[in-house]
């Protein structure tokens, strides 16, 4: 099984774990910037970005995680996809600037404008339940960048070589197909 850690510091990472090991891997929880030495590949949940940051920003996390995401697989949802994206506006904040893509904070409006919607995505199966809360917007994406979901013409789920980022939380719906392509991504660069 590969090993997968969700980094623990804040945010709904409880949830992604129990999706991760319903997808067929082994969830590691990382507090610590060491524990990053010992997964395979790391979810990035949603919470809040700046408070994320300011976790970070002590005992080095920032760095080792910087180094992390450039060549590891990484996924970033919600808040997430805001920490991995080349540059964040409303406001502008600093990133790990892997994910080549503009994203726009609570682009939706307020936390009451949070919306499940389903839509048909590039993933096989049907159409896939979407849950949204306080979303940031994609509103720029790079060459690099497949997008495999959209609403109203901008991407929510994209992927860019060892990365995959969405903009709503597949944690919270019952659907393990958004985890499962991850595991599978992992799976995928380890054993190359
Ligand atoms: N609004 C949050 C932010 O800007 C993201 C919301 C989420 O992760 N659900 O960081």
């Amino acid at each position: 099984k590969p090993r997968i850690g969700v980094l623990a510091i804040q945010g709904d990472f409880a949830a992604h774990a129990e999706a991760l090991r319903e997808a067929g891997a082994e969830a590691v929880l990382v507090r610590k910037p060491a524990e990053l030495a010992g997964v395979e590949g790391l979810v990035i949940p949603g919470g809040e970005s700046t408070t994320f940051l300011r976790f970070l920003e002590r005992d080095g996390f920032l760095g080792a995680l910087q180094e992390f995401v450039q060549t590891r697989p990484t996924f970033g949802t919600c808040a997430g996809c805001i920490l991995l994206a080349k540059e964040v506006r409303n406001p502008a904040q600093r990133s790990l600037g892997v994910l080549d893509v503009t994203v726009e904070r609570n682009a939706y409006g307020r936390q009451i404008d949070s919306i499940i919607e389903t839509s048909q995505t590039a993933l096989e199966g049907g159409p896939l339940e979407l849950v949204y809360i306080r979303a940031p917007r994609i509103v720029r994406s790079g060459e690099g960048v497949k997008v495999l979901a959209e609403r109203d013409g901008f991407p929510v789920l994209v992927e860019q070589d060892h990365l995959m980022a969405a903009t709503f939380h597949p944690e919270l719906s019952l659907d393990r197909r958004v985890h499962q392509r991850f595991v599978d991504l992992v799976r995928s660069r380890t054993t190359a």
